[in-house]
């Protein structure tokens, strides 16, 4: 992304302005000033104290997932409240606050059927960089702020809860939808941030054996961290071949699509048992096709599910309380931060996956 990883020149703090990436174009983002936003009723304008990049941010960037040109963008943030709108009620300004990349209104129909992060329609519940400004800024407006203002414990730091917001909600709800139950045998491909946290949750869920699938030398050591017991590298070994072997022949009760590719799709179909489930995160482009041999024609009782990364206070706070506890541990993988006004520069490596790279912190 050549017009990307142009010097931003920095920019100074004022009261009633802050600086934001802002998407202009294809391949062209930009530290701009924009105006501070100001709470209506139901929200709140949160003061951001760290951030992080997600790969979504990456194809909004290259123009795979299309945003209006002039939106913030960013998804994940912690902050400290910085002024409340009328009728949100049990907050105080200057309170530390972790918000959903997922922000639920809690009232509609999709809401109230359960399905939070379809609010409003087909992944209605991801606003921020979306559809409504994002928190790669000084400040965030959050809407229906009383179903999604998270408050943090004293005791927790932003760098250990910030990953919580999007891609620690999202990899451990594979495991929840699945579900994995106690003593399963997990697959989880690619072992990317989110396969990482899709690990994780397979471990919190009580698998008898977590199998990771990736090349990277470092992931792999990380995704052993996380909770695989064993990590198969698929540029060395045929995958359905060594997982099939290391489950004695049986494959796997839930295999984990964490990567968006036909491959992964495939290679997780391929290592189910019969009656297994294929818990997918992967976004998907292009023409994505069912294999009828490993689909067993459609009479293998597999079942495939999909989840969107769930939101909301309440799922914030269950997870907050993971970290607190102990049973959650995500430092391994904020393995950079930089400075707000050099997050060009965070795209760029983020993007380009040099330097062992994981996730990046924003702080502005
Ligand atoms: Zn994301
Ligand atoms: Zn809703």
């Amino acid at each position: 992304m050549p017009s990307a990883v142009a010097e931003a020149p920095t920019i100074q703090k004022s009261t009633d302005t802050m600086r934001a990436l802002v998407f202009q174009s294809p391949n062209r983002i930009a530290l701009e000033r924009v105006p501070i936003p100001k709470p209506g009723v139901g929200e709140a304008v949160i003061r951001i104290t760290l951030t992080t990049i997600c790969g979504t941010d990456l194809h909004i960037l290259k123009g795979e997932y299309k945003v209006r040109p002039g939106l913030i963008i960013g998804h994940e943030p912690v902050g400290v409240i910085h002024e409340l709108g009328a009728g949100v009620t049990g907050y105080a300004v200057g309170q530390r606050v972790l918000v959903g990349a997922i922000t639920p209104c809690g009232q509609c129909h999709d809401c109230l059927s359960g399905h939070w992060s379809q609010c409003g329609g087909p992944i209605g519940g991801w606003k921020f960089g979306n559809t409504i400004h994002g928190a790669q800024a000084e400040y965030l407006l959050v809407p229906n702020a009383q179903a999604n203002l998270a408050r943090i414990p004293d005791e927790l730091t932003d760098e250990q809860v910030v990953l919580l917001a999007d891609i620690a909600s999202t990899g451990i709800s594979a495991a929840e939808s699945a579900p994995v139950r106690i003593g399963d045998a997990v697959a989880v491909f690619a072992q990317g941030p989110i396969g990482l946290c899709a690990s994780a949750g397979a471990r919190l869920k009580g698998a008898s054996l977590v199998i990771g699938v990736e090349s990277d030398t470092f992931r792999a050591e990380t995704a052993r961290r996380m909770g695989a017991d064993v990590v198969v590298n698929y540029l060395e070994q045929d995958v359905v071949e060594e997982i099939r072997r290391i489950t004695g022949g049986r494959g796997v009760d839930v295999a984990i699509e964490a990567l968006g590719t036909q491959n992964t799709f495939e290679g997780a179909l391929r290592v189910l048992k019969p009656g297994g489930t294929l818990s997918s995160l992967g976004v998907y482009s292009g023409k994505l096709t069912l294999p009828l041999e490993p689909f067993a024609a459609g009479l293998g009782d597999h079942k495939i599910v999909t989840t969107l990364c769930p939101g909301g206070k309440e799922r914030m706070r269950v997870l907050l309380e993971l970290v607190r506890h102990g049973r959650l541990n995500l430092a391994p993988l904020l393995t950079h931060t930089f400075p707000l006004d050099r997050i060009i520069e965070a795209y760029e490596l983020f993007g380009s996956r040099r330097d062992n790279v994981i996730k990046v912190g924003i702080r502005p």
